[in-house]
């Protein structure tokens, strides 16, 4: 099966309970939160529990790269607030750390704010500076930057703000990016016809490179084409329709990564799953 498709699922009791929820649902992929994402302390992952979930994943069957851990909403790796910075640089470490500790190979995180503060390019150099520090620290876990929908003074919504972040960061080989279809139509490329689809990844490889693609958030978009409102909708429930993730089912550029729903009704995520599943052999 060359698609892995799955939901971010709930963690909420320890981390073995989201290969569960995700096994409920018929997904073969999935991501999580490993620790409270509103908060800037979390304790450390217990040794029974990493051995739990790594035993679990092996039983269910879930490739380890086909998890893809979701760092706290807190962290902001652009701020030129040197405080929030230090906090920030903690508290992704500690994700970075997590992610190895449990076996798993991406770490998915928003770029940054600028805040008004400090420059474009300074903010995306400072984003890639820190991601450096964080590689460094540890092994195997691959940076993995989602692209924004460029809501406030939120970057990486343009792709050229994805490239200049990649160009900053020394190992390459440890540096990916996850495009969310909502983020990346709000945030003006169109993806609802199959000219904006074909525009916007010729777009992509051009300016990042299909190489750096590590993974899919798939979200309808209940705003429109470059509003630049981050608001999630299920699939066929938005303005980017049904037909454009049919196109992506079918399409073997997202082969072999998680594409993973953050759709707003978890009771609809097994269906969701069922339906991209079809557009497959459709
Ligand atoms: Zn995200
Ligand atoms: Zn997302």
């Amino acid at each position: 099966m060359a698609k892995y498709i799955g939901a971010h699922v709930s963690a909420s009791g320890g981390v073995g309970n989201a290969i569960l929820a995700a096994e409920s649902i018929g997904a073969n992929a999935f991501a999580l939160f490993t620790r409270n994402q509103r908060s800037w302390v979390s304790r450390p992952l217990a040794q029974a529990e990493v051995q739990g979930f790594q035993s679990l994943l092996a039983e269910r069957g879930f490739r380890p790269d086909m998890v893809l851990p979701h760092d706290s909403y807190l962290i902001n790796l652009g701020s030129p607030d040197e405080a929030t910075l230090q906090k920030s640089r903690a508290a992704f470490l500690d994700e970075m750390q997590r992610a190895q500790l449990l076996g798993l190979r991406l770490l998915n995180f928003h770029p940054g704010s600028h805040l008004g503060r400090i420059s474009e390019e300074a903010c995306l150099d400072q984003i890639a500076q820190e991601i450096n520090r964080a590689l460094a620290q540890t092994e195997g876990v691959v940076a993995v930057v989602e692209n924004t929908a460029g809501q406030g003074t939120n970057l990486g919504w343009r792709f050229e703000h994805l490239r200049r972040i990649i160009d900053g960061v020394d190992d390459k080989s440890r540096v990916g990016i996850c495009l969310d279809t909502c983020h990346t139509f709000a945030a003006g490329y169109d993806l609802a016809t199959e000219m904006g689809y074909q525009f916007t990844m010729d777009e992509f490889e051009r300016v990042v490179g299909f190489s750096y693609l590590r993974a899919i958030h798939l979200n309808d978009s209940l705003k429109g084409c470059g509003s630049h409102v981050d608001r999630h909708a299920s699939l066929g429930f938005g303005t980017i329709g049904p037909d454009f993730f049919a196109r992506l089912m079918h399409d073997p550029r997202f082969d072999n990564m998680p594409l993973i729903l953050e759709t707003p009704d978890p009771t609809r995520w097994a269906e969701e799953i069922r339906w991209l599943r079809e557009q497959q052999t459709s």
